[in-house]
């Protein structure tokens, strides 16, 4: 799936290992499975999405007893905690500059 050269992380467990050590901060946002809105705000409590009306998650055998897991996650990686850390190196901050 991409270029020669590039790879991909084998599991979460990995992805999470390379991110750590480089500051990278990261937000998990439940979001509708057909990308109509996310789940923060003023929607952050809601079981289903207000405008398909599909379920935030996956939906079990018995709806009452769990929630289960999040149909659909977005990572949200933020700028502020990645300029900061693109800054604390001299030259780089000379470059970003
Ligand atoms: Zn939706």
């Amino acid at each position: 799936m991409l270029p020669d050269e590039n790879t991909l992380p084998k599991s979460y467990y990995q992805a999470k290992k390379i991110l750590r050590p480089m500051g990278m901060e990261y937000q998990k946002i439940h979001a509708c499975p057909n990308d109509c809105i996310l789940y923060r705000h003023e929607f952050e409590e809601m079981p289903k999405c207000p405008r398909c009306g599909v379920s935030r998650y996956k939906v079990k055998d018995d709806e009452n007893t769990k929630k289960g897991p999040p149909a659909k996650v977005l990572w949200y990686i933020s700028i502020i905690p990645r300029f900061k850390h693109l800054f604390a190196n001299g030259d780089d901050a000379k470059n970003l500059t």
